[in-house]
């Protein structure tokens, strides 16, 4: 069975596109910075479904674990088809650019585009290594903040953005190698993150703010992530997926 690791999978979309995967016959690294019960949860409902799963708790942004993260899940589950970087965080305190501070600069920058760059190449350097049978892929989880300017929260803009360049710099470098490597840019997405700004959220779009207009749920991003894994867009590559309910259409 195909192996695939999840990054920040304990809760929100990456607990959503862990299950999703297992649904799909993947065999998942539930891999979170938090080690707690929620994560345990996870890996027990995707071996209530037969397959097999690891919890493997990590900080990506700590480039001194990674090689160790991926020696463990090669151990317990075998060779990687598949990395779903979603792990991210949002910034410390929203507030006016002109106060943003370097610690809450530096932890968006951090995980969301450093730590996530160094694990891709890494994964990427074992995929390269050892070729496969099935389609490998490689799915980083971004925003529409790669686009969207949100003034108070410009660092976390400032990673997204970048995230976007590194996915198509690692499909252009691994294209040759037969690895599909996307992007994929949720919108306003009901989990733990949006939380705090719900009512915020909920209102805007009520009033219209998304085409479609409802809250987007991790599941919509799942299915997305999902299709990419499975090579179901075979000739597609370094393409944005958005799943955004129509929020970055422009219209006038
Ligand atoms: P969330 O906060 O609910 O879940 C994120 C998970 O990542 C948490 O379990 C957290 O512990 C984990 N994590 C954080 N830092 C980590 C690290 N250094 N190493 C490993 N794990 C770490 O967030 P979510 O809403 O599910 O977001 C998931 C991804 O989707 C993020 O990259 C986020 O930026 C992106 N996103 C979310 C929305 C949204 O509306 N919720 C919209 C656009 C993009």
């Amino acid at each position: 069975m195909p192996v695939a690791l999840v990054t920040g999978a304990r809760r929100g979309i990456g607990r959503e596109v862990a299950l999703r995967l297992a649904r799909s016959g993947f065999d998942v690294a539930v891999n979170d910075v938090v080690a707690d019960a929620d994560g345990e949860a996870v890996v027990a409902e995707i071996v209530a479904m037969g397959r097999r799963a690891v919890l493997v708790p990590a900080d990506i942004s700590r480039l001194d674990k990674h090689a160790v993260l991926l020696d463990r899940i090669e151990e317990e589950l075998g060779p990687l088809a598949c990395l779903v970087n979603n792990a991210g965080v949002s910034a410390l305190v929203r507030g006016d650019l002109l106060e943003v501070g370097e610690a809450s600069f530096d932890r968006c920058l951090d995980v969301n585009l450093k730590g996530t760059f160094f694990l891709t190449q890494a994964v990427a350097r074992r995929l390269v290594r050892q070729p496969g049978g099935g389609h490998r892929s490689i799915v980083n989880i971004s925003s529409i903040s790669a686009e969207v300017v949100s003034i108070s929260r410009g660092e976390y803009c400032i990673a997204k953005a970048g995230l976007a360049m590194l996915t198509k710099l690692f499909a252009l470098r691994l294209a040759e190698e037969g690895i599909g490597v996307y992007e994929v840019r949720p919108g306003i997405i009901r989990t733990p993150m949006t939380e705090p700004s719900a009512e915020r959220l909920g209102r805007l779009i009520e009033d219209g703010y998304t085409p479609i207009r409802r809250w987007g749920e991790p599941m919509d991003v799942a299915e997305a992530v999902v299709t990419l894994a499975e090579g179901r867009l075979p000739f597609t590559v370094g393409q944005v997926i958005t799943v955004d309910g129509g929020l970055t259409f422009r219209t006038l």
